[in-house]
C-alpha cells in the first residue's frame, strides 16, 4: 500500500471532496468500454439515477460546475431529445430484467428548473419509461434557483415525487450575494421559499456561502437567521473557494491567504454553532439536518455510493472498478462545445463509456475511507474489515497518524474512526491528503479548460 505525502499547504480550504475520484482525474478510456459489459456483474437492484441539465441563467462566480449560460432557441429540446437516446441506450445495456431497481432519483446541473414546466414532465417521463425508475417510490431530489422555483415548475416536480427540493440561497444580504457574482434580491429568494412551502415538497435544503467579501459575522448569522426563519429541513454552509476559471478567479485570484482562511472557519465555527443550537445536528462539515424532520433515506445523492447511473453530459456514472463520465471543462466556450457535442450523438455512442477512472482495490479502499470518515457519524469499522479484510490503520497508518496528531479524531471507540469538531471544521484539508499519488499526478497533469 503505497502512503500519500503530506502537502505543503495547510490552508484548511484545499478542496471540496464531494466525489472521489474528481474529474480532473479522469482521461479519455482509449478502448471505449461497452457499457453492457462494463455492468454486466454489477448489482442492479439499488442504484443511484442522477439527471444532468447543464443550464443556468447566470454562471455564479464561485462556480466550477459544468454548465452553461442560457440556452438559445431550441437547445434545451435538443438536450432532451440527446438524454431520450442515450436513457434508451444505457437502459439496454443493463439489461431489460427486473433486476434493475433505482433506490434514489435525483436532478441536478447547473439548474434543472431552468427547464420549463412542460420540459421538467419529459424529464420526469424519461427518468420513468426509459429508465424504470418509480419517482413516486423512491427519493427525489431536486435543484433550483430562486427565479426558477416557479409555481408551475414545482406543482409538476411535487405532482411526480420529489422529496427534496435545494434551492441555490448562498446568501440574504444583496450586497453579499452580489459579490459573489450570484445577483439576486432578498426579496426574490423569499417569494420563492414561500413557493417551495406551498408546494408542499417534503424537505427544503437551503444552501448559504461564507467567506464572502465584506461578509461579517453578524450579516453571517443575519443570512441563518433568514434561512431558520423557513425551518429547512437541511441547511448546506458551504465555504466560498476561488477555483480556476470561474468568475470570482477572474476578480480575485485564488492564492494562499492566511486571512481569508481565519474569517472562514470563524465564520463556519459560528454557524455550526448557531444551527446546533437552533435544533440541528450536523451530518457533515456542510450538512445540517434539523433534529425532527423526517427520515429522507439515502443522504448526499451525488457522487457517495457505488452503482450510480448518470444521464447527461456532465453526470458521472459508477461501477466498483470504472467511474465514467463525458468530457470536462470550466470555460463557458468549452462547455458549450462539449454540450453541441452530446446533442449531435447518434444512439449508438451511448453505448460506451468515453471518459473515466479505474478504481481498483487501493482507491476503493480510500474511497470508503474518505465517503465514511468526512461524515460526521464516522467510519464503522467492521463494514470496513469485512469490505477490505483489513483496517483502515492497517491501509492508511501514516495518514491517520497525522490526523491524531493535529487532534482531527476521536480516541476511545473502539467500533468508528470518527473526527473530532475540529477534524469535521478541517474536512476539506483532511480529504486531498488521502488521495492516491496516482490521483493527485493526474489531478496535477489536467489541462484545465
Ligand atoms: S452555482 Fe448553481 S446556479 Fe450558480 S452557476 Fe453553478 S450550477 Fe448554476
Amino acid at each position: 500500500m503505497t502512503t500519500t505525502p503530506q502537502p505543503t499547504r495547510t490552508s484548511p480550504y484545499q478542496s471540496y471532496v464531494y466525489a472521489y475520484p474528481h474529474k480532473t482525474a479522469y482521461r479519455r478510456l482509449p478502448d471505449r468500454p461497452r457499457l453492457s459489459a462494463l455492468w454486466a456483474a454489477e448489482p442492479k437492484n439499488a442504484l443511484s439515477l442522477y439527471l444532468h441539465i447543464p443550464f443556468c441563467e447566470v454562471r455564479c462566480g464561485f462556480c466550477n460546475l459544468f454548465t452553461r449560460i442560457g440556452a438559445p432557441d431550441g437547445l434545451t429540446g435538443a438536450y432532451l431529445d440527446a438524454l431520450e437516446r442515450q436513457a434508451t441506450a444505457v437502459r439496454q445495456a443493463l439489461g431489460e430484467t427486473d433486476e434493475v431497481r433505482f433506490a434514489t432519483a435525483a436532478f441536478g446541473g447547473g439548474t434543472p428548473t431552468f427547464l420549463t414546466a412542460p420540459e421538467l414532465e419529459r424529464l420526469c417521463d424519461l427518468a420513468e419509461r426509459r429508465m424504470g425508475a418509480d419517482l413516486s417510490a423512491v427519493p427525489l431530489s431536486v435543484e433550483a434557483s430562486p427565479a426558477t422555483a416557479t409555481a408551475d415548475r414545482l406543482a409538476v416536480l411535487a405532482d411526480r415525487g420529489a422529496t427534496r427540493l435545494s434551492l441555490g440561497v448562498q446568501s440574504f444580504v444583496d450586497s453579499e450575494a452580489r459579490a459573489a457574482v450570484r445577483p439576486q434580491r432578498r426579496a426574490d429568494v423569499e417569494a420563492a421559499l414561500a413557493r417551495v412551502r406551498d408546494a408542499r415538497i417534503p424537505v427544503l435544503n437551503i444552501d448559504l456561502i461564507y467567506g464572502i467579501d465584506g461578509q461579517t459575522e453578524d450579516t453571517w448569522r443575519h443570512s441563518l437567521d433568514a434561512a431558520l426563519a423557513w425551518r429547512p429541513e437541511e441547511l448546506y454552509l458551504y465555504p466560498l473557494y476561488v477555483r480556476p476559471l470561474t468568475g470570482l478567479d477572474r476578480r480575485r485570484p485564488g492564492r494562499p491567504d492566511p486571512a481569508w482562511d481565519e474569517q472562514r472557519l470563524r465564520l463556519y465555527r459560528a454557524g455550526r454553532d448557531h444551527l446546533l443550537a437552533h435544533g440541528y445536528t450536523q451530518q457533515s462539515m456542510r450538512m445540517f439536518r434539523r433534529a425532527d424532520a423526517p427520515p429522507q433515506g439515502a443522504d448526499d445523492y451525488a457522487c457517495q455510493t457505488d452503482g450510480m447511473i448518470g444521464l447527461g453530459c456532465g453526470a458521472r456514472s459508477y461501477t466498483a472498478g470504472l467511474h465514467y463520465s463525458f468530457d470536462y471543462a470550466v470555460d463557458m466556450h468549452e462547455i458549450r462545445t462539449i454540450i453541441d457535442d452530446y446533442v449531435s450523438r447518434p444512439a449508438a455512442d451511448f453505448a460506451h463509456a468515453e471518459y473515466g477512472r479505474r478504481i481498483d482495490a487501493d482507491e476503493a479502499r480510500r474511497r470508503h475511507l474518505l465517503q465514511s470518515l468526512l461524515q460526521a457519524e464516522g467510519l464503522r469499522l467492521d463494514d470496513y474489515r469485512a469490505r477490505f479484510g483489513s483496517t483502515p490503520a492497517d491501509d492508511f497508518g501514516a495518514e491517520l497518524e497525522r490526523f491524531a496528531d493535529r487532534g482531527w479524531l476521536t480516541d476511545g471507540d473502539p467500533t468508528t474512526l470518527t473526527l473530532t469538531p475540529e477534524g469535521l471544521a478541517h474536512s476539506d484539508a483532511i480529504g486531498p491528503e488521502l488521495f492516491s499519488p496516482a490521483v493527485r499526478a493526474a489531478m496535477t497533469a489536467y489541462e484545465r479548460k
